[in-house]
């Protein structure tokens, strides 16, 4: 499903398969796969199949949806071996460098992170 928020993104063609991505776990509503270009030993991209532009959208129209992405995310943390932490990061507009706006958080983990900012 789409939400009425402009035009398609790459992410819808990877939710309906039209164009492959290493997809490490799947929920109804939410789908997880690896960054083309990572940016940590683990880094996976978990997108909700709904599309919104941006976190405070989808916060604002469905917090439910927001909070299933957020236990997506922990279970992928989970299931990629990373307790000893991780980081989820959604980019925002221009200046967080979003490319595609189609809301989805970053799991970055297993290595030690850099610092947050520039
Ligand atoms: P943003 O900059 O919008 O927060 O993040 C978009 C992310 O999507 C980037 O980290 C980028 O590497 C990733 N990305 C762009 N194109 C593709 C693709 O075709 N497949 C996958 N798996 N990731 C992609």
């Amino acid at each position: 499903t789409t939400a009425d928020n402009g035009s398609e993104t790459l992410f819808e063609r990877i939710i309906a398969r039209e164009i492959p991505a290493d997809i490490v776990y799947e929920t109804d509503t939410t789908i997880a796969f690896r960054d083309i270009k990572p940016q940590a030993a683990t880094h996976v991209l978990v997108v909700p199949k709904t599309r919104y532009r941006n976190v405070a959208e989808l916060a604002a129209a469905d917090p439910r949806l927001l909070a299933d992405v957020i236990a997506t995310a922990g279970k992928v943390a989970e299931l990629e071996g990373l307790g000893n932490g991780y980081r989820v990061v959604f980019n925002t507009g221009a200046d967080a460098g979003q490319t595609v706006f189609h809301v989805h958080a970053h799991l970055l983990g297993g290595e030690q992170l850099g610092p947050f900012g520039r």
